[in-house]
């Protein structure tokens, strides 16, 4: 996307669109779940995620094909990205504990007046951690987690959009508790292109709308539990599908879908403090020089993005290979691998950090920020 596409899952972008015979394409994907040991979501994986799935009802239905297709590029399965990976937003992780991780884990407090929150919006500049908290958060409860690009809902099942996000919804509730990320979430607005793409893109908005609106309870499958009553007499716990939404550009995004994304949260630049926690994050497994002192790095690298600091991390990292290897010939190289220095795993030095941050710029403008402070202080809340 526009955005780092790092953590993005390469088969979602390559997989052939139609008539692909990968295996599991034919049968219900329930079954085909079933086969992957009920891992769908679950940094945990293990018997409570396998025993989940266990209990979670078959989806059958007309768009049986289209769910194949969805269960196979977009729910994400064995992620494991915890808290502690991600460096600082600390206010962030509150307010997805609490909007999202706690009512996955005790449904039965969060009812009535309680009820969890529709949607949660995370909005900033690009590469500064939206992803990886959501991944997180879908970790952290082991839920079902379904991973949206909107450039995939708009190129890939373009003339089905419309379609693929009502069995989306129908998958996630069967498959409760379930987290629907939706990445570059602004793009699902956008009022470019011709006419048909504009109503198309319309359609697919307002299908949104209509889901979002009605995934705590209301539907009919729930009411149907609710009166059938739990095993031991009890009203069943609902099962919930939380919807959370992530953009760049959080002004493109219209009045109607920003009030069902109740909670509109910041997640801006890295301080100091963070910078410096996201240096210690990237540099776990190589040796750092004496020379280097990391926390006037930090200070250096004000203005950088955490997806910027990893990119001069891993440039810095690789130079102490780059002298290694310069102006020889593989062969030569050959022969210093031989000679034992096949590691060639050099400490990275000071030097290496400067020029580094010579060569990476940060990535995102002074106005960019403005901008979303701005909307920050008219439309954000947490
Ligand atoms: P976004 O979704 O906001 O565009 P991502 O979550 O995809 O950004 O982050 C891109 C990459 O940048 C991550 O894979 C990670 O390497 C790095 N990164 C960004 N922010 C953080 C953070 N707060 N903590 C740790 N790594 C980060």
């Amino acid at each position: 996307g526009r955005s780092s596409s790092a953590q993005r899952r390469p088969g979602a972008a390559n997989a052939p669109a139609a008539g692909n015979k990968a295996a599991g394409y034919d049968k219900p994907w329930r079954q085909n779940m079933a086969d992957k040991g009920g891992a769908a979501g679950g940094g945990k994986g293990g018997a409570g995620a396998a025993g989940a799935a266990a209990n979670k009802k078959q989806y059958v239905g007309p768009d049986q094909e289209l769910a194949n297709m969805l269960e196979r590029d977009i729910i994400d399965q064995g992620i494991s990205v915890k808290w502690d990976d991600i460096a600082g937003l600390e206010e962030a992780k509150r307010v997805l504990n609490e909007a999202l991780v706690l009512p996955m884990i005790m449904p039965d407090f969060f009812t009535g007046i309680r009820r969890p929150v529709k949607g949660v919006l995370l909005f900033g500049p690009p590469g500064t951690g939206k992803t990886m908290l959501a991944k997180a958060a879908a970790t952290e409860t082991s839920c079902t987690f379904f991973n949206v690009s909107s450039a995939t809902l708009a190129s890939k099942y373009r003339g089905e959009s419309e379609r693929m996000v009502r069995v989306l919804f129908d998958m996630a509730r069967e498959m409760a508790p379930a987290m629907i990320f939706i990445d570059e979430v602004d793009s699902l607005c956008s009022q470019r292109g011709t006419a048909n793409e504009h109503e198309a893109s319309r359609r697919v908005k307002t299908e949104l709308l209509v889901q979002i609106d009605g995934v705590h309870g209301g539907g009919d499958k729930d009411k149907d539990a609710a009166a059938a009553g739990g095993p031991d007499g009890e009203p069943p716990a609902p099962r919930h599908v939380f919807v959370l939404a992530a953009t760049n550009f959080p002004w493109d995004i219209d009045e109607a879908l920003r009030r069902r994304l109740e909670k509109r949260v910041y997640i801006p630049l890295p301080g100091h403090a963070q910078r410096l926690q996201l240096l210690k994050i990237n540099l776990k497994e190589v040796d750092v020089a004496d020379d280097v002192n990391l926390d006037s790095v930090a200070a250096q690298l004000d203005g950088y993005s955490g997806d910027d600091i990893t990119n001069i991390c891993r440039d810095a990292a690789m130079n102490g290979m780059r002298r290694l290897v310069a102006g020889k010939t593989p062969a030569e190289i050959l022969a210093l691998r031989e000679a034992g220095k096949d590691s060639f795993k050099e400490p990275v030095t000071k030097e290496d950090f400067q020029q580094a941050i010579r060569k990476i710029n940060p990535s995102v403008s002074k106005e960019d920020i403005k901008r979303h402070e701005e909307w920050l202080g008219v439309f954000g809340s947490t």
